[in-house]
């Protein structure tokens, strides 16, 4: 079996982390191995991981290494992590290796390996100070301070990377703020991902979660700022993934590509879950060191939970928005004990949020009232028009057409596109920034 589009994220020191975010997902998670204090991975399950990964003939290698903190495994680990990686990569292989942090390890020394092996860095920020309190060191004391150094190293060093902002009820009631925040620093790249988090009452929330009304308020206010800002060169992922649904191209988060089958979570130890959101015991698929990832992924327990993932709600099927929506993630059901077919807990703010975005879209393509996004929508429209902006994943190599090149890690934004194209990187298969996340 191939998998030409599966994405692993790989958590080698699981939940465990070096700060204390009150909203923090991932912690429950330490309740599965409750007796390892501090998980780590080894090498040799690096190794496996790889082998086994490639085996299943991914079109673009996208390994993201996550937490918990990830950098907690040292950078020791990383650097056999990228000579494992360069053994197992057969010419011709584009790595795409992303790593999510806090920043509170990041240093001269760890940002010259980064940039120097084309990782893809994604940092934790919330917003400028004040909208950032939520993010804390286990003894309370802020984070701001640590984040705001870590972005000036990474600049330093120019190695790639773009800021993830949850929304929580610390920042929801901010967008402007948080835009003006990525202005004033700067920062091109960027994703914003809901704080949605269940509080162990059906279809409840915890406390620092947000509600539809909240989300779709915030997202379109952020929507509202980008397009006054007039400038393109900011990517924010989701926007992003509305203009690809704007010009019928296929967006990139899993969200909106009824897709849950193309990511596996592999744990410390070995074990391996569906998507980071569902790393729990009824959901494990297996031990690395036991089966092969194949086997896992065309084992019951996968497959049952891609049909179930996938499965749309019954109101959906009449949606005006499905083509785009396809009835969100599957966690913002399940994870919540929405019923099957249920409301989805977002669907108040989709709706709201697809009607101001694409009739906005409409309007700036017809009208340059903002005439540097005019002009970037007319760019694309001409280049989808004229089969020039080509989104759809790069034919797998053959064998006997792969250049006996040394493997190659991530391409950076200004090379040449490994699909063959002939366009820049960030103009083709590039075109979406994302690290480890597709929410
Ligand atoms: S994040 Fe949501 S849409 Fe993506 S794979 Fe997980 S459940 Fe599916
Ligand atoms: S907007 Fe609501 S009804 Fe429409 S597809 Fe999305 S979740 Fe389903």
């Amino acid at each position: 079996m191939k998998k030409p589009n599966l994405g692993i994220l790989i958590k080698p020191a699981s939940s465990d982390c070096n700060m204390a975010c009150a909203y923090c997902y991932y912690r429950p998670v330490g309740d599965l191995y409750p007796d390892v204090r501090r998980p780590r991975m080894s090498p040799g399950i690096v190794d496996v991981v790889c082998r086994q990964y490639l085996a299943l003939g991914p079109r673009e290698i996208k390994i993201g290494w996550q937490g918990g903190e990830p950098t907690l495994m040292g950078l020791d680990f990383f650097r056999q992590v990228v000579q494992i990686e360069g053994k197992h990569a057969r010419p011709g292989d584009c790595f795409g290796t992303s790593l999510q942090t806090n920043g509170v390890v990041l240093d001269d020394e760890w940002c010259t390996f980064l940039a120097a092996n084309k990782f893809l860095v994604g940092l934790s920020v919330d917003g400028p100070r004040q909208l950032n309190g939520v993010r804390r060191f286990p003894n309370g004391e802020p984070a701001f301070d640590v984040a705001m150094r870590a972005l000036e190293v990474l600049k330093k060093h120019r190695v790639e990377f773009n800021v993830l902002v949850v929304i929580s009820q610390a920042n929801v009631r901010h967008p402007d703020g948080v835009f003006e925040f990525l202005l004033e620093n700067d920062l091109h790249f960027s994703q914003f991902i809901p704080c949605t988090e269940p509080d162990g009452t059906a279809g409840a929330v915890s406390e620092h979660s947000i509600t539809a009304g909240q989300y779709a308020d915030f997202m379109t206010a952020l929507f509202d700022a980008w397009v006054e800002n007039d400038d393109p060169t900011y990517y924010i992922r989701r926007i992003d993934n509305w203009l690809h649904q704007f010009f019928d191209l296929p967006p990139e988060c899993c969200e909106y590509r009824e897709d849950c089958s193309n990511l596996v979570t592999v744990e410390w130890n070995g074990d391996v879950y569906p998507c980071d959101f569902f790393v729990e015991e009824r959901y494990r698929l297996g031990n690395v060191r036991e089966q092969t990832l194949e086997q896992m992924l065309s084992g019951p327990t996968f497959r049952a939970f891609a049909r179930e993932a996938e499965h749309l709600p019954a109101l959906c099927k009449d949606c005006r928005w499905l083509r785009y929506c396809r009835g969100g993630c599957y966690r913002h059901r399940r994870k919540l004990g929405i019923a099957e077919d249920g409301v989805p807990y977002l669907c108040e703010a989709k709706v709201r949020i697809f009607d101001h975005v694409f009739s906005t879209l409409r309007e700036i393509k017809q009208k340059p009232v903002r005439p540097r996004l005019h002009a970037f929508l007319d760019r694309i429209g001409r280049d989808v028009a004229a089969g020039r902006f080509e989104m759809r994943p790069p034919a797998a190599p053959q064998a006997q057409d792969r250049p006996a090149a040394a493997p190659r890690s991530r391409p950076q934004r200004n090379d040449p596109c490994p699909c063959g194209s002939g366009k820049k990187f960030k103009h083709c298969c590039g075109r979406v920034v994302g690290t480890s996340r597709r929410r």
